[in-house]
This record gives structure tokens, C-alpha cells and sequence, in this order.
């Protein structure tokens, strides 16, 4: 695709999901991962309010090149704690948390800049060993825990399902997800307001809206395949 046809696919892709969210509460962040600032920058023009980048290198490297007037910018990817510092300044949420150690730091160099993260706690719903995210049975520890730290207002969860085979896994998770909120909503943790949730990617984002979701997370279903660059040697 040349450029212009690039552009073309990013402005359709955009009006279409904004059409299926329709007059839902539901905000469409962009997940960046992989897209030049040039793409990204003109996704924006196109109506995107909310991006998401998923490495503190690739978000360093492409951050002075965003034009970020109208655009709040999200980390939605593993994030080691000895990283925190060089996106506090930058980012407006943190999407990942999942550790008491990860949020102390968060709280440490956020109180160094006077500002208070907004984040959402990442929860690993499918009890995936290899996956990040806070085990279901320990969620209300841990919100409990974060929601002690003077510099982040935790605002809801996060959640990546794992990859589903058939529509019946698919429903199962998303049932879970959604029995999940409304369970930890009825616990009224002192300071912590679930108000975002944020699930539902290019394969299920429509599913998402239908079980609650507030935030859908779109990456290829808006710039299309992703290219990782070739390592040499
Ligand atoms: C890449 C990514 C997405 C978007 O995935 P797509 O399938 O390309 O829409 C959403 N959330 C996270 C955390 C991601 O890393």
C-alpha cells in the first residue's frame, strides 16, 4: 500500500468502529505498538482521542514526534518498575499494574513530579501462568493495597482474555470479565472507583461493548497487520 492508501484504510477503519460504538460510553484508544509517529499523528487528525503504547523504549523513541494536543497518551504494556520513571512525565494512565512493588514505584516518582497517575489494575482472568496480570482471587487484596498510595487514584481494571478458539470460550471469558466487575464493584473499596474497563481487541471488541466494556483497545483493526522490524544478524 502506498501511503495515501495507508491513510485512507486508518480514516475508514476509524469512522467505521466509531459508528459500531455508536451511542455507547465506550472511548476507543489506539494501540500504537509498531506504528510510525507519521501514522499515528494522522489517526489522530482522524478523530483518535486515546493511544496506547506497549514498550517505555518504542514510547521514548516516538514521543517527541506525537503531536499530543489533542490526545492523551496510555501504557498498556508490561512495564518493568525500573522503567516507571522514564514515562510518569509522559503518560496519562497506566493500564498494567499488577504488583504492589510496580505501584509503589509508580506512587514514588509520581510524588517526586507532584502528580497523581490515574491507572487500572490488570487483572490475568484466564489464570494463564505465562500471562501478566493480578490472579482473580487476589484482586480485592490488591486493589485494597494500591489504593493506599497518595499519587495513583486507580480508576478500574484492565484485562487481556486469553486467545479463544470458538465463540463458546470466547463468551465464557467475557462472562467472567463481567462477573468479575460486578463483584469487586459490590465490595466498595475505600477510595477506588471502577469506573473503566478496559477490554475488548480487534477480534472481540464488539463482544466487549456487549458485556460492558468502556474502553476497547484497537490496534490492527485500525492501522491494519503489524510489521515488526527485522533484526539483523
Ligand atoms: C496490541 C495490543 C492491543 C491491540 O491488539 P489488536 O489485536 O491489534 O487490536 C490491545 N491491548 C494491548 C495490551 C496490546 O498490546
Amino acid at each position: 500500500m502506498t501511503l495515501d492508501e495507508q491513510k485512507k484504510f486508518i480514516s475508514d477503519n476509524i469512522k467505521r468502529i466509531k459508528s459500531e460504538i455508536g451511542n455507547r460510553d465506550v472511548t476507543l484508544l489506539a494501540a500504537t505498538k509498531t506504528q510510525s509517529a507519521e501514522l499515528i499523528n494522522y489517526a489522530i487528525d482522524c478523530g483518535i482521542t486515546h493511544i496506547g503504547e506497549n514498550r517505555v523504549q518504542e514510547l521514548l523513541d516516538k514521543y517527541d514526534d506525537i503531536v499530543k494536543d489533542n490526545v492523551t497518551i496510555h501504557f498498556i504494556g508490561a512495564l518493568q518498575t525500573n522503567k516507571v520513571k522514564y514515562i510518569v512525565d509522559k503518560v496519562s494512565m497506566i493500564q498494567s499494574v499488577d504488583r504492589i512493588s510496580l505501584a509503589e514505584e509508580i506512587d514514588k516518582r509520581c510524588k517526586a513530579i507532584g502528580k497523581v497517575m490515574d491507572v487500572l489494575v490488570e487483572v490475568n482472568i484466564g489464570e494463564e501462568e505465562s500471562k501478566s496480570g493480578v490472579d482473580t482471587n487476589n484482586l480485592e487484596n490488591m486493589l485494597t493495597e494500591i489504593s493506599k498510595f497518595r499519587n495513583i487514584s486507580v480508576k478500574g481494571l484492565m484485562f487481556i482474555p486469553p486467545i479463544f478458539k470458538n465463540i463458546n470460550e470466547q463468551t465464557f471469558y467475557l462472562e467472567k470479565i463481567k462477573s468479575l466487575f460486578i463483584d469487586i464493584r459490590s465490595k466498595n473499596i475505600d477510595n477506588i472507583c471502577i469506573s473503566t474497563l478496559s477490554f475488548g481487541m480487534s477480534n472481540d471488541y464488539i463482544a466487549s461493548m456487549e458485556y460492558g466494556s468502556t474502553m476497547i483497545r484497537i490496534g490492527s483493526g485500525i492501522f491494519g497487520n503489524r510489521y515488526y522490524p527485522q533484526k539483523n544478524n
